[in-house]
């Protein structure tokens, strides 16, 4: 807009030229702002809009005359005029007399460099005056049964005309904030909702509420926080409709509500859990002070119930509206424990009920309380945090005024104390968690120890028991009579202890020497395995067949011992007929899965889990030579392949051993072999 600085800085639009005058005269309403969002001029049609003269506009805020479509849209006025770019939404003009007129607005940028204007905003009316009558209240007309539902639903319902005053409210609503029906008539809807829920805008941007008034939809819905009398929030999720006449012109606006208070606090627990799941004390004090701000208190603090004393102790987390507001509470809050039923705190830790406190002064009855009413505090409520019926912690809340606090509310409470256990027990179970893994690490490196130990100082004091006992028997033999025989079992026992501590040393180095991993052809390994077992198979006049088998990413030697220990076992563990061993293998998805079966005892399904334990024999050593450690070691091996081993068998039946172990690769190839060996792994 062209303009010369020395007659038109003061009012643009006092000037005579023929712009200034198609301004002057437009019908739609123009504002000119200055850099902070203030109005420094406004044409005729602006100030009709607004119902005051040209000059009130003057130096006023554009949002005090916007609805809060406009500051919900716009963060900040001089923000967007410095973004120089032109903006466009809808929203409403609250006109003096409190009329409602939906309009677009666009905002244009001054990109002359004008002195004083930033930008200029067009308010163009999008939809007909919602003028309110300034006195008469509307008439609602419900019939018989309507009336009835009306005042016995749950829900809560409100009627208010154009001016936003509530003219109708049924016993529900009544109830959910806890005013009367009288309190709440001619109060403004709005002043009912929490500042920062007053209209909310639309996911567009814009504001639903105009879009209502301007016929461009006839109901909306928001989640908003209304204020219950008592202080507190309440969150209810809301449906506005818009009520017309035949003409269309609008007659009032009903709202529909839901209390979703208990559902809301039950997820921002949730959510702080998962936001601060790293941090025990971050996720304490961000629940305290969300609780305190939907109560409407102004202090909270977490204690913990201590397990082992069943006494429940200051955290030192607080939510204090403004810190250090309490320094005499805080100070002797820290030096205070309770028991069971000792104090407000200990009550809760009996009661599992939330409490409250209205008038602290006429219940001192300790030195704390007598701290807490010292910086101010009227009024103490106490929410019990609960697990498996237990309480493990107490948060509790301090207002400066003096506050009631609806039942309700303190059964809701008590409702969701088992969310906040739910908290402390998460945190315990980590700290079990790490507790277990510690442990582990110190087992793993005693056990690493204990192989040390037993491959060098256990066996060597081992072997000289027994070369004593040989010499003993060798040199004094003829005189030790009877003793020979107790000499006879100490060699014996020498001996079992060497081949265990070997075995154990076996075991512990599956894990303790990270083996080197190269490609395995299996075929190869159970050929010298075969070969090694030659006699015994001989021997046992044993069949042993196999199918072609795969080729795998392995340690050699550890493979080499899992086929030596279950095949050793298939013929070691025989029945009366001669041993029939079948090695086979199939895919099954990303593994391979092996079986190698025998025709022997079988072993009774109650210690299928038991046999792979170290140590583990079903059988005395008189009848079956062995320490009980090779099936421990093949399923250590065959973890430490990624694998896993089970056995399948009855007592009598023969017994199939089944192990996995990744296809390299892992893309799942099939193998001839599949079918067959699924249906026995089936079986
Ligand atoms: P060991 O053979 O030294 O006793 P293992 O760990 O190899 O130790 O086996 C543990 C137990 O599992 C054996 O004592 C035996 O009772 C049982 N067992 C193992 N393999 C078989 C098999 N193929 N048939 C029947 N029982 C078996």
């Amino acid at each position: 807009m062209p303009n010369t600085p020395a007659e038109n800085d003061h009012n643009p639009w006092d000037a005579d030229s023929a712009i200034a005058s198609l301004v002057r005269d437009a019908p739609q309403a123009i504002v000119a702002l200055d850099i902070d969002g203030r109005i420094v001029a406004a044409n005729r049609a602006a100030a009709d809009l607004a119902e005051m003269p040209e000059v009130q506009l003057h130096g006023r805020d554009l949002s005090e005359l916007l609805g809060t479509g406009f500051t919900a849209r716009v963060a900040s006025a001089a923000e967007t005029l410095t973004d120089n770019e032109p903006m466009s939404f809808a929203t409403t003009v609250n006109s003096r007399h409190g009329a409602i007129m939906p309009v677009q607005v666009m905002i244009l940028p001054e990109r002359t460099g004008h002195h004083e204007i930033a930008a200029y905003v067009v308010l163009t009316p999008t939809g007909a005056s919602a003028r309110a009558p300034e006195t008469v209240e509307p008439v609602v007309f419900i019939d018989g049964d309507i009336e009835a539902i009306f005042n016995s639903s749950a829900t809560a319902i409100l009627f208010f005309d154009l001016n936003g005053r509530i003219f109708r409210t049924n016993p529900a609503l009544q109830q959910m904030l806890a005013h009367d029906a009288d309190t709440l008539r001619g109060m403004n809807v709005l002043d009912l909702v929490h500042e920062s829920d007053r209209r909310p805008p639309g996911a567009d941007g814009n504001d639903p509420f105009s879009d209502l008034v301007a016929g461009r939809r006839n109901h909306y819905e928001a989640l908003r926080r209304y204020i219950h009398r008592d202080g507190h929030l309440i969150w209810a999720q809301v449906t506005v409709s818009v009520v017309r006449d035949e003409a269309g012109e609008i007659l009032y606006f009903i709202s529909i509500m839901q209390d979703v208070t208990e559902m809301k606090l039950r997820e921002d627990v949730a959510v702080i859990a998962n936001e601060t799941a790293d941090s025990f004390n971050e996720g304490l004090q961000a629940i305290a002070e969300e609780l305190a701000v939907q109560l409407g208190f102004q202090a909270a603090h977490v204690l913990l119930v201590q397990e082992e004393t069943k006494r429940v102790l200051p955290t030192g987390i607080w939510y204090q509206e403004r810190p250090g507001m309490l320094p005499n509470f805080c100070a002797l809050t820290a030096a205070t424990t309770f028991s069971p039923g000792s104090g407000h705190v200990g009550r809760v830790f009996s009661s599992h009920v939330a409490t409250l406190d209205q008038d602290l002064q006429a219940s001192s009855d300790s030195l704390r309380i007598a701290a807490a009413i010292d910086d101010g505090l009227h009024t103490g409520l106490f929410v019990p945090m609960i697990i498996h019926g237990d309480v493990v912690g107490v948060i509790e809340f301090y207002s400066t005024a003096d506050r009631d606090v609806d039942p309700g509310l303190l059964d809701t409470l008590t409702r969701i104390a088992p969310q906040l256990g739910w908290f402390v027990e998460r945190e315990r179970s980590k700290e079990t968690l790490r507790r277990k893994s510690a442990a582990l690490e110190r087992s793993n490196r005693d056990l690493d120890r204990f192989a040390s130990v037993a491959s060098h100082d256990l066996q060597e004091p081992l072997r000289a028991i027994g070369r004593c006992a040989h010499l003993l028997g060798e040199r004094y033999g003829d005189e030790l009579g009877d003793a020979g025989q107790l000499l006879h079992f100490i060699t014996d026992g020498v001996q079992r202890m060497e081949s265990m501590i070997a075995d154990l040393l076996r075991y512990s180095r599956i894990s303790t020497q990270a083996a080197e991993f190269t490609l395995v052809d299996l075929n190869d390994v159970v050929e010298d395995v075969l070969q090694d077992l030659a006699v015994a198979i001989d021997e046992n006049d044993a069949t042993v067949e196999r199918a072609e088998l795969p080729t795998v990413r392995g340690n050699d030697a550890q493979l080499h011992q899992v086929f030596q220990n279950l095949i050793s076992n298939a013929l070691k563990y025989r029945a009366e007929a001669p041993p029939r061993i079948r090695i086979d293998v199939g895919a099954r998805g990303a593994a391979w899965l092996f079986a190698v079966k025998d025709n022997g005892i079988g072993i009774d399904p109650a210690y299928h889990e038991q046999i792979f334990d170290i140590f583990r024999r079903l059988h005395g050593r008189t009848q079956y030579t062995g320490t009980g450690i090779g099936l421990a070691i093949v399923k250590r091996i065959i973890e430490q392949h990624q694998g896993r081993l089970w056995v399948e068998s009855e007592e009598g039946r023969g017994a199939a051993f089944f192990f996995t172990l990744p296809i390299p690769g892992g893309d799942g190839a099939t193998h001839g072999n599949t079918a067959t060996l699924e249906d026995r792994a089936a079986r």
